[in-house]
Order: C-alpha cells, then structure tokens, then sequence
C-alpha cells in the first residue's frame, strides 16, 4: 500500500534514509535551485546500500547538479521560441503541447524543463489561459493531435482532466490525444478508474506516453496500473531517457525495453539527454549512445526497438539520432539535419 505523501525536503529524504550525512549540505544547496519530490513507491525502491543505485540516482540531489556547463540551456529544447499562447507549444504543423500543469509527482534530476517544472514553476493554467490555449487549437485544422504534457497531466483530479478532455473531444479535427505521463510507475495507486476514465474523449483516440528509465521501475503495483490503463482500449507507448549511471547498459537498456513491451506498452521514444542546466552527470556522448542503441539491434525483438531521437538544442525540433541525418565530424562532432533540412552543430557552437 503506497503512503498518502511524497518526500519534497532534504530533511524528509535523510530521515528515510535516503541522504548520507556527508551529502545532505550539498543536496540542500541543490533543493533551493531545482525541485524535490520522491513518491512513497520510488522511496520503497531505492536500495539505500548501494551507492550507485540507479533509482536513487534519478530522483535524490546530487552535488554535480550545482554544476552549470557554458552550452547547457535554461530551455533546451526550445519551448518558449514555439509558444504563441500561454501552454501551447506548437513546433510542428500537425500537433500541439498543452502544458495544463507544471507540476510532477517526481521531479527528474535529470529533467529537461527542469526551470519550468516545480512548486516554483510556471504552475497549473488558469481558467482564462486554459479557454485562450483551447481556441488557439480549435481555429487551426491543422492541428490533428493534442500532447498533454507538463509537467505530468496525470497529476490533476479526473474531474479536471475530463473537463479538458470534453473541450478537445468538441473539436473535430483533433483526431489524438496522447497524454505523456510518469505517474503509473511512480504513483500506480493513483491509476483507479476515475482518472482513467477521464483520459477517454468522445470520438478521440487516447495515447498514454509512460516515462520510465530501469527495468525496476515495472513493479507489481506498476504492472498493475498499466494494465488497467491498456485493458480499457488506450493505446500506451514508451519513453525513455538515456542516462549515465541509470541505463547506459545494453542489458539494462534490453531489459528494460523488454519490461515495456511485456507490458504492453510500445517502446517509442529512446531521448538522448537534453543540455538542461546542471545534468551534465547523466550526459553521454552521441557516439556512445549511438553504439549502444546499435547494440541492441540484434539483442532484442523488433519489437523492443525505440526511436533514437535528439531534441536538437534551440527548439529546431526532434531529429532520429541513429540516422543519416546525424553525421559525425572529424573533430568528434555531429552535424543534424532537422525535419526543415536545416543543418546544425551538435553539441551546440554557440554554448
Ligand atoms: S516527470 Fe518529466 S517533466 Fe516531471 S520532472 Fe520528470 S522529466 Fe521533468
């Protein structure tokens, strides 16, 4: 049975254990700049005796993270350069982020709006911004798929969610909604039929992105809100981030695609890290993370093959990491061509 309240303070994480004395100074110093929270299910997880463990090492402060490199960004995939309206983010032609919430169950060491997501975040939208974000949809037939993002939408009532879900199923050209979610791995008792319910539209097909990094994470309590999730029809698929010290393993990494699958949940999305502030741990090379998804090729059913996908830096959109679209340079670097044909440097020249 998961406890009612997740651990949001230093203090919180040392009395359970889960913070050395040695490291608690810096781990508060790293909680002033950037959100904590680590759910009664992810703390049961983490085995407090090993150092390296890869749970603890996604979700407890770390040191490096007071660390800023010179090419990391506050916004590194480019969000607000695609914002027109408060909680949209409309970087492609035929779909749409709506960010109704900035808030998570977790909050990623390692996040990628890690400047926007928090108790000091950008929050939950209002009335009036939510009404300005849902007509910016409805006047654009163009838009044929609605990504509720976040922040983790998941964290807001059924009674919110079906409230956003009976506005988006009375616009005819929205044909998608996919909601992408961390919550069925970190908070499962949370997945109960009320909140499922509220991810059904009327005449709309629902897609649940589930964010998971470690086979660990696919506990019986996980499993379970999965499958309660898929058994009413929603289709789920994958993301996953690449992360040093977490799952740059070809075994984890095929384990964990395998977890995926067995769940039924389509591996999708395999992110190569984003340069947001402080991550600069987690961050492995392109032509690391190239040789280990080469490595699995082979490994694992066709099945449990992801997207390699880089966010290139300055909002410019997703390009296939393990394509011919990423070329390596002499000097170690890459050049990427993104869904325009425009070409960029990768890492970043002007970092
Ligand atoms: S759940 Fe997603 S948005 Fe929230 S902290 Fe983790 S990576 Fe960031």
């Amino acid at each position: 049975m998961t406890a009612a309240r997740s651990l949001t303070t230093v203090a919180e994480l040392a009395a359970a254990g889960l913070l050395p004395e040695a490291k608690r100074a810096d781990a508060a110093a790293v909680a002033e700049r950037y959100a904590v929270a680590v759910t009664p299910a992810l703390a049961a997880l983490i085995d407090t005796d090993d150092p390296r463990d890869p749970i603890a090492r996604q979700f407890i402060p770390d040191a490096a993270e007071l660390v800023t490199l010179s090419e990391e960004r506050a916004d590194p995939i480019g969000d607000l350069a695609h914002s027109p309206v408060e909680g949209i983010v409309h970087r492609y032609p035929d779909r749409v982020l709506l960010k109704a919430v900035h808030v998570c169950p977790v909050y990623c060491r390692f996040c990628f709006r890690r400047e926007m997501v928090g108790p000091e975040g950008l929050g939950t939208l209002s009335a009036k911004a939510l009404d300005v974000a849902i007509a910016y949809i409805a006047e654009r037939p163009e838009i044929w798929e609605v990504i509720l993002t976040g922040g983790d939408p998941l964290v807001l009532s059924p009674r919110r969610l079906q409230a956003i879900m009976e506005r988006l199923a009375a616009i005819d050209h929205v044909k998608i909604v996919r909601f992408h979610t961390r919550v069925p791995v970190v908070d499962p008792d949370r997945i109960d039929a009320a909140l499922i319910e509220a991810l059904k539209a009327s005449g709309k097909t629902t897609y649940v992105a589930l964010h998971a990094n470690h086979p660990r994470e696919f506990t019986v309590e996980a499993r379970a809100a999965i499958a309660r999730i898929v058994d009413v029809g929603i289709v789920m698929v994958s993301q996953t981030v690449l992360l040093k010290g977490v799952n740059d393993d070809a075994g984890v990494l095929a384990a964990l695609m395998r977890a995926f699958v067995e769940n039924r949940v389509k591996p999708y999305y395999l992110h190569h890290p984003d340069l947001a502030p402080g991550t600069a741990l987690f961050r492995l090379s392109l032509a690391e993370g190239r040789a280990l998804v080469e490595s699995l090729r082979g490994r694992v059913s066709g099945l449990c093959q992801p997207a390699y996908i880089l966010d290139i830096p300055g909002g410019h959109g997703k390009v296939r990491a393990d394509s011919l679209a990423v070329e390596e340079a002499d000097d170690g670097c890459f050049r990427l061509r993104d869904f325009r044909g425009q070409a960029h440097a990768y890492p970043p020249e002007d970092g």
